[in-house]
């Protein structure tokens, strides 16, 4: 499968260059030239595979000749026998939906499924190529420590992961932070996600201090992510087994993980509708259903791994909608850089509501939904995945409605406690988090200030 920038058609690339740049040299995302739906015979022949297998096939045809057939095969078996699921995920009933639980990997969040996989597939490459290399990455909360999990220890290279100061839960801070690993560094930036998310972009677009360090990014905007992303949606979809439409909820900030549902459709998945779900910082609500795209200060919020004005993944989306012209989505992406707007035209508003439907919460509507969820159902819903919980009933849909469980309730101890009084209990594996000995470096949101720090505990 070719790639090219969503700001630019007259360049190929291939897998590796994708998955191991991140970002195109023009600041845009990379995306196939084009995509070729799955039969409805394949659909039907994968509808019964094992989570590993369907993996395996979703994710083949685009990685080119990066690996082989039975090198992907292994990578994808070692990277989901660390789930606590045999199946990686699990799919429960709550009263006429359904939760799609991602949060079985090693560090209780979504952000697991596909960084697992990135590290095994970073490991092989490095070892093939005889290099190294420097992985800088920020998080709004679930990536670092998602990324941390997947990278720790291994040889060739090391991992800078920025987080902003005092905004992210305490849990959340100790997996990353509790590492003990040689190659991982934390970052604690005196600023908000998107601070973090800007300082990462300036020190990618700085071609002499990426080079330099042989930079390579993990956020969101990772094509690999998204795609590793895509197959729960398959999967859900197979075993939910009902003739109805199928809508998934979708707890989003960046339009990572509802862009692999997209995707998943775009495969020919018959998936009715996506619900963007999101918390008070609803740029994207705002954007679907009323089309206005238009920056507001972060809000924090009990959904920090949402607290994201800026969702990096939307080009994508704009890219479509400019009917695959790079020109145009480069000229609305500069509108969008200089007057911190883009009001998106009535006819590209009605495409995007044929495949999306958006609703938004705040924090009272979450603790209330955590609060409801629990006295009706006796489950311990995340404030992130009462989001999308929440969303679908403020949106119209027919049939069936899967709400992605993004993150353990247990991440997010004390939006729990103010709902329903009860200390979610950490899985006995992660106990030791909190009480060992925490490492991680306080600086102010200074660009040439954080570059000299990962300059020089970079691997050269
Ligand atoms: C990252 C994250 C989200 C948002 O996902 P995006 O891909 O950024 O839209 C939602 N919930 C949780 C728990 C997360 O960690």
């Amino acid at each position: 499968m070719k790639y090219i920038s969503t700001r630019d058609s007259s360049k190929d690339f291939n897998f590796e260059q994708v998955f191991i740049k991140g970002l195109a040299d023009d600041g845009g995302l990379f995306i196939p030239h084009s995509i070729e739906k799955f039969s409805e015979d394949e659909i039907k022949s994968m509808s019964s595979l094992g989570y590993k297998d369907l993996a395996k096939k979703i994710i083949l045809p685009f990685i080119g000749t990066f690996m082989s057939e039975k090198e992907l095969t292994e990578s994808v078996n070692k990277s989901y026998s660390v789930f606590r699921k045999d199946n990686v995920v699990d799919l429960i009933n709550i009263g006429n939906s359904k939760i799609l639980e991602l949060f079985h990997g090693p560090t209780l969040a979504f952000k697991d499924i596909a960084m697992q996989l990135l590290g095994n597939f970073y490991e092989y490459y490095l070892n093939k190529n005889n290099k190294t290399i420097n992985i800088v990455v920020a998080t709004s909360g679930d990536t670092g420590s998602a990324a941390i999990d997947a990278i720790k220890g291994k040889k060739n290279m090391n991992i800078f992961v920025l987080h902003p100061h005092n905004k992210i839960s305490t849990i959340q801070r100790k997996l990353m932070s509790t590492t003990k690993d040689k190659n991982v560094f934390n970052i604690a930036i005196e600023g908000n996600f998107d601070d973090c998310q800007n300082l990462v972009k300036a020190m990618f677009a700085d071609k002499n201090f990426s080079n330099s360090i042989n930079m390579s990014g993990v956020n969101s905007i990772n094509w690999a992510r998204i795609v590793a992303q895509s197959v729960y949606y398959f999967y859900s979809y197979f075993l939910a087994k009902t003739n109805q439409p199928i809508n998934f909820s979708v707890p989003t900030g960046n339009f990572g993980d509802i862009y692999a549902g997209y995707l998943a459709k775009k495969l020919g998945l018959p998936i009715n509708k996506l619900i963007v779900a999101t918390n008070e910082n609803n740029i994207l609500h705002r954007a679907i259903s009323a089309g206005e795209y238009k920056a507001e200060k972060v809000i924090q919020t009990i959904s920090p791994s949402m607290d994201i004005q800026i969702a990096s993944n939307f080009e994508r989306l704009i890219y479509d909608l400019s009917d695959f012209d790079c020109k145009a989505t480069k000229e609305i992406m500069s509108e969008i850089k200089e007057t911190k707007k883009y009001i998106i035209p009535n006819d590209k508003i009605e495409k995007i509501q044929k495949s999306f439907l958006s609703a938004s919460l705040n924090d009272a509507e979450v603790l209330n939904i955590i609060k409801s969820v629990y006295e009706e159902h006796k489950i311990i819903m995340d404030p992130h995945t009462a989001i999308g919980f929440g969303a679908i009933n403020k949106v119209k849909t027919d049939g069936l409605n899967i709400v992605l469980g993004t993150a353990h309730s247990c991440k997010f101890p004390d939006a729990i406690n103010d709902a329903i009084k009860i200390k979610p209990q950490l899985p006995e594996e992660l106990k030791s988090i909190l009480e060992e000995k925490e490492e991680y470096e306080v600086i102010s949101k200074d660009l040439e200030n954080i570059k000299k720090f990962i300059k020089t505990k970079s691997l050269t």
